[in-house]
């Protein structure tokens, strides 16, 4: 066997695919540069550039003569060389004749090599050229063809030729070499797919499919393209779905000490808290505690709408297991999240006679150490914090669940290595707002899912509309009206690149802008702010010492300030869905009817217009969600970027929602007639997961 080098790790692989694992430079003609700008599109290994998979297909025509229904086609056609005339002289237009039968045609080239033209055009040779026809007046043309040839060569122009998505530095024709190379190293793999299946979806076999995408040769391989297409990412699918089984198997075979199941504290604070808990809450509640009670591992997905009560969820499972003896932690994303968590657990630290404390990057250091030490000796129940928490060294005495507020950040692979070093620890991950239901059979196959569906009731209204950015002085008039009735604003500032510093200066300018018509009611915060800023601007705004809070988008995710009764989110449409309904939960957490004014620009694409309307339509995250994932176009597919960067190679999320069903209830099947994937059946499915970058999920195979 060979050992591999990847990242960090040693990873075994089977012997089978071992030359997939090696890099394009192992190929005549690429470099340490080629390496890096394939690791750009797709990956550098030949495994990973078998699936740089192709967006189009050149289409060619063979024909002997030039006729004007070969117009504008792409043809290959053969002549002899008649003249050339090769040009020094701007604009530098070198020109050929060649005599096809009795018709010329023009061959033109800009700014073309000297030793090349003159090497390739000699006069009265036979040549193949292939390029678009065109015409100018009475003469047959083609424009820098794409291919020239001299008609004995044994190379053949292919009718149809597939393209790809390029990078800057690498030509298509490298491209195509490095996918040449690497599609012929593929061993010939024995079917992993049963039968049943393949013969109901017409499927070709891996090898078949994968060739034929890259090389299709005849109209029937064109057509099925699809098909082909299908095969590869039913099989991504399955392996997805396969390693989700086995991480899932593997995290709950952990046993724990099962709990006494004391309950006094938690009514305590059922019985002080403000409100009663929804039918919902208490449901979610039930499993949660069911769950922690048990000896196996927790790890579970807590999926709400925005404003739909999971903070309190998240309390009243910490505190479970803290009046059973054990420490509990949240973390938020932000620091601010993770203050304003504080701040309300704080609350009732007396009450329950709890100790509960917050840890910051930059708190002074004499007290993080002392709380460091309360922790690790026990002296503290609950750690409030940013993710940093759980990243760092800090010690527990015995943690037992670790809630991840606000977050699908997590990939697979990230929240198995979590599992692993808290061995003892049950998790429970809190979304933002709803994920689409395919993304959590792609993503949190993992996990247990608990659901809060309805808000709680008697919840303000909230209105959304939008506002093209030239009737801005009716915002303005709105924000007065608030501002006179004690009310306060969100003024959420664009996106204007990728760039902090540019999303700052957008918000700066707008502070200021807003000062001049309400002098000191306006505060701003900014991602670049220190935390201590931040606090401050965010304390001054909650308690209503200042009416406006411009910031960047760092208010996202999270912030309670029930006062809040307009949210304004400049350029729109630039936001995505599930970010602006994120904002939009931002308010109407109150008593008082809310509204949010989407500001756009007027020129906006169908699909950013389609986004407000959404918007404008409905206030539910669950629908949003869906619709979210629909309107996205696969590349730009925010789920999988948001859960730790892994894109899918074939599969797109948005389009086959069908094959991942049909891929998680055979891969069931699988590991259910097969769990430690044993024989040539285990074989050929490993093969599947390997191919597909599973491995760590083998690994867990082994370790049992
Ligand atoms: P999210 O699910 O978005 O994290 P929060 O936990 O921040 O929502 O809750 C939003 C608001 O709803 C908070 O002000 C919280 O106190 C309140 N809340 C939570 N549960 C209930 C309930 N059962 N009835 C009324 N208000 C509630
Ligand atoms: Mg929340």
């Amino acid at each position: 066997m060979i050992i591999i080098y990847v990242g960090a790790k040693y990873i075994m692989s089977l012997k089978l695919l071992d030359g997939l694992y090696n890099k394009i430079d192992k190929l005549k003609g690429f470099g340490p540069k080629n390496l890096i700008l394939f690791d750009k599109i797709c990956g550098n290994r030949l495994l990973d550039i078998i699936f740089h998979l192709p967006t189009s297909l050149i289409k060619r025509l063979k024909v002997e003569s030039l006729k004007e229904e070969y117009l504008f086609k792409r043809i290959i056609v053969s002549g002899k060389v008649k003249n050339s005339w090769f040009s020094y002289k701007r604009p530098k237009i070198s020109i050929v004749s060649i005599e096809i039968n009795d018709q010329l045609l023009e061959i033109i080239y800009f700014n073309v090599n000297k030793n090349w033209f003159s090497s390739n055009f000699i006069k009265e040779n036979e040549i193949l050229i292939s390029g678009e026809l065109t015409k100018k007046g009475n003469k047959w043309q083609i424009i820098h063809p794409d291919n020239i040839q001299s008609i004995n060569s044994k190379e053949i122009i292919p009718i149809y030729e597939t393209t790809y998505p390029l990078t800057s530095g690498l030509s298509h024709k490298k491209i195509k070499t490095a996918i040449t190379y690497s599609v012929s190293t593929v061993p010939n793999f024995s079917e992993w797919i049963n039968k049943e299946l393949l013969i109901k979806y017409n499927w070709f076999n891996f090898n078949q499919s994968l060739y034929k995408l890259h090389f299709p040769k005849t109209k029937k391989e064109v057509e099925n393209n699809d098909l082909y297409r299908e095969r590869l990412a039913f099989d991504e699918a399955l392996s997805r779905q396969l390693a989700l089984s086995l991480i899932r198997k593997h995290k709950h075979k952990i046993k724990q000490s099962t709990l006494k199941n004391v309950n006094k504290l938690k009514y305590k604070l059922i019985n002080n808290l403000p409100f009663n808990l929804t039918k919902d809450q208490k449901n979610v509640l039930e499993s949660i505690y069911k769950d922690i009670n048990s000896n196996k591992r927790m790890y579970r997905l807590l999926q709400g709408d925005v404003g739909s009560g999971k903070t309190i969820v998240a309390f009243l499972s910490i505190i479970h297991v803290v009046e059973n003896g054990f420490q509990g932690a949240l973390m938020a994303p932000t620091e601010i999240l993770a203050y304003q968590h504080y701040m309300l657990f704080k609350r009732y630290e007396k009450i329950l006679g709890v100790k509960i404390c917050l840890l910051t990057s930059k708190m002074q250091n004499n007290i993080k150490e002392s709380y460091i030490n309360d922790i690790k000796i026990g002296k503290m129940n609950i750690v409030v914090g940013t993710h940093a928490i759980i990243q760092s060294n800090i010690k527990f005495k015995n943690l037992r669940l670790a809630i991840i507020d606000e977050q699908h950040r997590f990939g697979v692979y990230q929240r198995l290595e979590l599992s692993k070093k808290s061995p003892n620890t049950d998790f429970m991950v809190m979304t933002a707002t709803p994920i689409p239901r395919t993304l959590v059979l792609t993503d949190y196959g993992d996990m247990d899912i608990s659901i809060i569906h309805t808000k709680p009731k008697n919840r303000p209204k909230i209105k959304t509309i939008s506002v093209s950015i030239p009737r801005m002085n009716e915002v303005i008039k709105a924000v007065s009206r608030a501002i006179k009735n004690q009310e306060q604003i969100f003024w959420v500032c664009p996106l204007v690149k990728d760039s902090e510093k540019l999303d700052l200066a957008a918000a700066e300018t707008r502070h200021q802008y807003l000062n001049k018509f309400f002098p000191d009611k306006v505060t701003l915060v900014h991602g670049k702010m220190d935390s201590n800023n931040k606090e401050k601007a965010l304390h001054q705004f909650s308690k209503n010492e200042k009416s406006i809070l411009v910031s960047t988008t760092v208010i996202e995710v999270g912030i309670n300030i029930p006062n809040a009764t307009i949210m304004i989110i400049e350029h729109a449409e630039r936001f995505g869905l599930a970010q602006l309904h994120q904002l939009r939960g931002r308010i109407g957490r109150g008593t008082k009817e809310s509204v949010c004014i989407l500001l756009y620009n007027q020129n906006i694409g169908e699909i950013a217009k389609e986004r407000l309307t959404v918007m404008r339509e409905t206030n539910n995250g669950f629908i949003i969600s869906e619709k979210d994932l629909k309107l996205r176009g696969a590349g730009e597919i925010l789920g999988t970027k948001q859960s730790g960067g892994q894109m899918f190679k074939v599969l797109d999320i948005s389009k086959h929602e069908n094959l991942i069903k049909i891929a998680n209830q055979h891969s069931k099947l699988i590991i259910n007639k097969n769990p430690n994937l044993i024989g040539e059946e285990g074989k050929r499915i490993k093969n599947l997961l390997y191919l597909f970058g599973q491995d760590k999920a083998i690994k867990l195979i082994k370790s049992g």
